[in-house]
């Protein structure tokens, strides 16, 4: 008897393998169908340098080119942005507040570059924060965390509250670094029931910091606020914690809905 009910869990496991193996295929086309469309081409631009910054894909979306924020406005009532351009970067003027994108973004890959004040100034929380807002609600926390201790899901790279990052992979104040976000939204039903929550990966300085974390909802100060319905396009937001960090060369590219 036992041994029929094994049998019968190892058929059912490997019947089952083959339908979870092709769940992502299209069966539409044969393997190496030839006639299958090609991808569009996407030039990949160039890697930034301390000098420089790179050139963005081609099919990105470019939301800072170093000259000016017009794909930027204020926040709080959508006025002009009112952070500092120069020098091919943007810098935080402290207290005029959170800027977001004109433009409202769905599941993307997000490229930003920051730098942190030198001299560096204060401790912890107080040294260097700004924050990257995926659809203005998920903090992945932008902090001097180079040789500064805070706590772990607060520095550099964390998702604000949940998730400390892998490893730490800052530089020190001064230098540019990079965050290569790949988020993916959540959705709702019709109801406004949660269907599917947000998930985000992170490359702090092309190293995995975030792998594919599940969001617990929006991020919060000592708090973790439960999910509430939201738009499957909503636009970026960059925080203004008082501390004047530098941004760059920040593009996206926006993933097909549902992927
Ligand atoms: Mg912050």
């Amino acid at each position: 008897m036992r041994k029929t009910v094994l049998v019968c869990v190892w058929a059912i496991a490997l019947t089952s393998i083959p339908a979870v193996c092709n769940a992502q295929i299209d069966t539409k086309w044969k393997i190496h169908d030839m006639d299958r469309p090609a991808p569009p081409v996407a030039d990949p631009g160039t890697a930034s340098t301390q000098d420089a910054p790179g050139r963005p894909p081609s099919d990105a979306v470019v939301l800072f080119d170093g000259k000016d924020l017009s794909s930027w406005v204020q926040k709080k009532d959508g006025g002009p942005a009112k952070w500092k351009v120069e020098n091919g970067y943007f810098e935080v003027v402290q207290k005029t507040g959170d800027i977001q994108t004109r433009e409202a973004f769905g599941d993307c890959q997000l490229h930003v570059e920051f730098a942190e004040p030198i001299p560096a100034k204060g401790e912890s929380q107080d040294r260097g924060n700004s924050g990257v807002f995926l659809h203005g609600l998920y903090e992945t926390q932008v902090l001097d965390s180079y040789q500064s201790k805070t706590y772990a899901d607060g520095q550099a790279a964390a998702i604000y509250g949940q998730y400390p990052p892998l490893v730490n992979a800052s530089r020190p104040p001064g230098q540019w670094q990079t965050y290569d976000i790949i988020f993916h939204g959540p959705r709702f039903d019709s109801s406004g029931k949660l269907m599917r929550p947000a998930r985000e990966t992170v490359f702090h300085n092309g190293v995995l910091v975030q792998d594919n974390v599940e969001l617990s909802g929006p991020t919060a100060h000592g708090a973790r606020p439960p999910y509430k319905p939201t738009p499957e396009k909503l636009p970026l937001a960059l925080q203004d914690h008082g501390h004047p960090v530098h941004y760059r060369n920040i593009w996206i590219r926006e993933l097909k809905s549902g992927e």
